[in-house]
C-alpha cells in the first residue's frame, strides 16, 4: 500500500496578514505550505509561528524572470504543487492625476502580471497531474469604484476577469479557479491608516452592514473552503467575504 501524499500549497505574500492567516488554515489542515514574498526575516518569523510544515523561501514576484525557477525550486525540494494562492498584493493611494506611469506599471506588475506569470509555471505542473487549484485575492475595489486607488482597482478587476478566463479553459482539465474579493479586512495594508484615523474607520464600519471589519482569519477560512473538496464543484467564482459591503448599505 501506498502512502498518500500529503497535498502542497504555495501561498505569496504568505509572511503576513492574509496570506499568513491563509498559511495557517492550511497548515492547521494538514496542508504543507510555502510561504513567498521579499521580506526573509517575515518569512522566518512566520515559518516559525506555522512550524515544520511550513517552508519559508524567497521571492518578489515582480521578478517575472525568477518564478520558473522559484516554481521549479518548489517542486525538486517539496514535490508537485496541489494548490496556489496568489495572494501578495500592493496599493497606493494617489489622487488621479498624481499617478505616474511608473506608479501605475508597477500596482499591475505586482497585482495583475506576476498573478498570471506565477499561475501559468505552476499550471504547467499542475496540467502534469490533471489536478489543481488556484486562488487569486482580488479585492471588492475590482467591483466598486474606490477613490485613489486606481491602478489597484484596474488590477483586481482583470484579476476578476483573469479568474473566469483560467476557470474555462483549466476546468476541463482538473484545474479548479477561483477569487476571493476580501471587504475591509484588518492587516498591515489597512491597520496603520486606520487607527490613525477613528472618523475614517468609523466610515468603513458604518458601510459595512455586518458592521465591523473582518479578519484575515476569516479569508483563510474562505480559502480552506475553496481548497478542500467541499468546493470540489465550484470554478469560475469570485467570492465576496466583505461582511455584506458588496449588498449595499
Ligand atoms: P499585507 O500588506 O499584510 O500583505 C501583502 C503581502 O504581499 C506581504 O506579505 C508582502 O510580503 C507581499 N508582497 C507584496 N509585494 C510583493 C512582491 N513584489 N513579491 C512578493 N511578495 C510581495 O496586506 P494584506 O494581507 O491585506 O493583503 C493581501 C492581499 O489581500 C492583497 O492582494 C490585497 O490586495 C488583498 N486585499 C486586502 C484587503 C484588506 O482589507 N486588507 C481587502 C481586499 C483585498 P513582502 O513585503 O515580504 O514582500
Amino acid at each position: 500500500m501506498t502512502a498518500t501524499k500529503r497535498k502542497l500549497a504555495i501561498v505569496t505574500g504568505g509572511g503576513s496578514g492574509i496570506g499568513l492567516a491563509i498559511a495557517e488554515k492550511f497548515v492547521e489542515q494538514g496542508i504543507e505550505v510555502v510561504i513567498a514574498g521579499r521580506n526573509q526575516e517575515r518569512l522566518d518569523a512566520a515559518q516559525q509561528k506555522l512550524g515544520a510544515l511550513c517552508h519559508a523561501i524567497a521571492c518578489d514576484v515582480t521578478d517575472l524572470a525568477a518564478i520558473p525557477g522559484f516554481v521549479q525550486g518548489v517542486i525538486d525540494r517539496y514535490g508537485p504543487v496541489d494548490i496556489l494562492v496568489n495572494n501578495a498584493g500592493a496599493n497606493m493611494k494617489k489622487d488621479f492625476t498624481e499617478v505616474t506611469d511608473e506608479d501605475f506599471q508597477q500596482i499591475i506588475l505586482t497585482n495583475l502580471t506576476a498573478v498570471f506569470a506565477m499561475s501559468r509555471e505552476v499550471v504547467k505542473n499542475m496540467l502534469q497531474q490533471q489536478a489543481g487549484c488556484i486562488i487569486h485575492i482580488s479585492s471588492m475595489a475590482a467591483q466598486y469604484g474606490i477613490p485613489k486607488v486606481i491602478a489597484y482597482s484596474a488590477s483586481k478587476s482583470a484579476i476578476d476577469g483573469m479568474t473566469r478566463a483560467m476557470a474555462v479553459e483549466l476546468s476541463p482539465k482538473g484545474i479548479r479557479v477561483n477569487a476571493i474579493a476580501p471587504g475591509f479586512i484588518y492587516s498591515d495594508m489597512t491597520a496603520k491608516a486606520l487607527d490613525s484615523d477613528p472618523e475614517r474607520k468609523a466610515k468603513v464600519f458604518g458601510r459595512t452592514p455586518m458592521g465591523t471589519m473582518g479578519q484575515p482569519a476569516d479569508i483563510g477560512e474562505a480559502a480552506w473552503f475553496l481548497a478542500s473538496d467541499a468546493a470540489k464543484f465550484v470554478t469560475g467564482v469570485v467570492l465576496p467575504v466583505d461582511g455584506g459591503n458588496s449588498i449595499g448599505f
